[in-house]
């Protein structure tokens, strides 16, 4: 044991010596040789380990892992195939299919994790590494642990369906219009991306969080509770600790979060400011108050979150707009399915495979008007656990906002394929934050205007004369995009996850749900409800991801951690300029670096996999506040004599 963990330590300071000196003069193949040093101490401790006779503690552990990690391959497969068909087409049968698959599934951990957890009480008798993280991956695996009592996890998985069948299938109707029906896709996401109606912005608003959120309340108290009873019984606080270690295998995120909004809050101040002295200009009829929050149906979506769709207000006027974005799109000939195959023309360039057959086959790229199947709208991607058979489901739209998400939903499908030879068990992101930000990360070379007038738009760019070229106004406005998407987003996903914390603590009881809510929104996001709410309203209920139950702090340290990535990658490609100049395509260097770390998978602790791409271990915001640097001193100027702060 001793020499374990001497070893160990050997390891720790091995890989600290190379990264100090690698700091220095990075070498191409730095990455490869951090990995050559993982792998060649695992090996010695192996070694060493089994000439120590390993006993039969080790051979049992490591069969029973190997065991289980088919059986889960395999339990995994079915459910991926179920979800998929339950989302695609949500009728109760195939809400049923899944649940019992679910129970079955859930059954099968319950009667499983007690001897893992059985083994890793033993952990140092266990010589073979990958069998000790195996088992702790297991252990942790599950966001909702398994319940003791097998009804509580079918109420669970009942709940959750429900809620997300009410949000898939939501309808609110224009009785004053024509009786016109909207759906949250495409139609609301289009009218809160384009109204410029303040009254028809605020009724969408109304009625979206009236009709979804009443209807999700009474499901979403009682999953807490049963959600709850789960997570004690499996030896968590509450299940907000449970998620916490199945997403980043620790408990500190909430701190991590709250260390990282106040780094960005300077710069979201000014931003803030900036955009709500446009929007009282622009709203002068509605007295809106030049110093405090701003009402929530003004922000470019339902739920003020990605603030870009609002440019046009925003910018001044000699800058290039949103609408001329998405409009040279059109007029460069694109589809739904050319944005894929350009997306994935960007990840070959830096060395991914192609997508496969199966993908062009069996995706779901777009929604036909007329098809009035249920199906959940969400883009999603889709990893089966089956040879070639990955997917995205997406009801998409020839614009800019969504060729974004096509290369972040391209992200996760390369993160699929990439780690696709690793155990089940590890066929995962480094963490869930990594798997959010592939995407983003390679959307960022994208949308530069460099690469959008040579690349996206190509031979068909417009006029000579258009705002596309590049003029004073052109980097300015590019950056100004994207803090109104990274940015913007940043305090809303701190919100919302720190709103779900404290709802899992009971810290908030139902009845303060709505109200706790409120306050949280406007003390760290500036942003206020466009009327008044009632405690017996469910504004948070109105999102997806509460509604479909999936963790929020992922997409906030993935904004975070994308700028990260950006950096190293931009710097592997020995780019010297202003960060948010730096386009990697057609970079071998970068694509390597990027592809050995994402090939992990879950193998090896997200601090050393960031260690191999970054050089360093930690999430930090300086990489953010570095390329947004030219955008700050800006908005500076721009909030001259106006108010900062709410
Ligand atoms: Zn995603």
């Amino acid at each position: 044991m001793m020499l374990l963990r001497l070893l160990m330590m050997m390891r720790l300071f091995s890989l600290f010596l190379l990264i100090a000196s690698l700091s220095e003069a990075l070498p191409h193949d730095w990455a490869e040789s951090v990995l050559r040093e993982l792998d060649d101490i695992d090996e010695r401790v192996n070694k060493r380990a089994s000439r120590k006779r390993c006993g039969a503690e080790n051979t049992d552990a490591v069969y029973w892992t190997d065991r289980t990690n088919s059986h889960f391959h395999e339990l995994m497969s079915n459910v991926s195939y179920a979800n998929w068909n339950y989302l695609t087409n949500m009728t109760k049968y195939n809400a049923r299919a899944l649940e019992d698959l679910e129970a079955q599934v859930d059954a099968w951990f319950k009667t499983n994790v007690g001897t893992a957890r059985r083994f890793l009480r033993d952990a140092d008798r266990i010589c073979h590494g990958t069998t000790v993280k195996l088992l702790r991956k297991f252990v942790n695996y599950q966001l909702v642990p398994a319940p003791a009592n097998p009804t509580t996890h079918r109420l669970i998985s009942y709940l959750v369906n429900s809620m997300q069948q009410v949000y898939s299938t939501a309808v609110i109707v224009d009785e004053e219009r024509n009786m016109k029906r909207y759906r949250m896709n495409p139609e609301l996401t289009r009218l809160m991306a384009t109204s410029r109606d303040f009254d028809e912005r605020q009724w969408a608003w109304t009625e979206w969080h009236d009709v979804v959120g009443r209807q999700i309340r009474p499901l979403f108290i009682e999953l807490v509770v049963r959600m709850n009873e789960a997570a004690t019984d499996n030896g968590y606080r509450d299940i907000g600790e449970a998620w916490q270690m199945s997403d980043y295998d620790s408990t500190d995120v909430e701190a991590t979060m709250d260390r990282l909004y106040q780094q960005i809050l300077p710069l979201y101040r000014q931003l803030h400011a900036y955009v709500r002295h446009r929007l009282v200009d622009y709203y002068r009829h509605r007295n809106l108050n030049i110093s405090g929050s701003i009402p929530a149906h003004l922000l470019g979506d339902m739920w003020a979150q990605d603030w870009t769709s609002i440019i046009d207000i925003v910018l001044p006027e000699e800058m290039y707009k949103q609408s001329e974005m998405d409009a040279a799109l059109r007029r460069a000939g694109y589809s739904v399915k050319k944005m894929f195959r350009l997306a994935e023309e960007f990840f070959t360039s830096l060395g991914f495979d192609k997508m496969t057959a199966d993908f062009w086959r069996k995706s779901v790229f777009v929604r036909s008007p007329l098809d009035d199947t249920a199906m959940d709208c969400h883009a999603s991607a889709h990893d089966f656990l089956a040879d070639n058979d990955f997917r995205v489901k997406m009801c998409a739209e020839v614009n800019a906002a969504d060729l974004q998400t096509v290369h972040h939903e391209l992200g996760h499908v390369a993160y699929f394929m990439q780690y696709r030879h690793q155990p089940a068990l590890f066929r995962t992101g480094a963490n869930a934050a990594f798997h959010e930000a592939v995407g983003d990360t390679v959307a960022m070379s994208v949308m530069t205007p460099h690469h959008w007038r040579g690349v996206v738009l190509g031979r068909r760019m417009p006029a000579p004369r258009s705002r596309h070229l590049p003029g004073p106004g052109t980097d300015l406005s590019f950056l100004l995009r994207m803090a109104l998407s990274r940015v913007a987003l940043l305090p809303y996903a701190y919100v919302l996850e720190k709103w779900r914390y404290a709802v899992f603590r009971g810290r908030l009881t139902p009845s303060q749900y709505n109200t706790g809510y409120w306050k949280l929104r406007e003390r760290y996001q500036g942003v206020k409800a466009p009327v008044s709410r009632a405690s017996t309203d469910f504004d948070p209920g109105a999102k997806f991801h509460v509604a479909a139950n999936i963790p929020y702090s992922r997409y906030f340290l993935s904004a975070i951690v994308q700028f990260q990535l950006h950096a190293a990658l931009c710097r592997t490609d020995k780019h010297v300029e202003q960060l948010h100049t730096c386009d990697i395509y057609r970079s071998p260097a970068a694509g390597n670096r990027l592809r050995k770390a994402m090939s992990l998978g879950a193998s090896r602790p997200w601090p050393e996999v960031l260690k191999i791409i970054t050089g360093y271990g930690d999430i930090r915001a300086d990489r953010m506040l570095e390329y947004f640097r030219p955008l700050m001193v800006w908005l500076r100027l721009k909030n001259r004599g106006y108010p900062v702060g709410w």
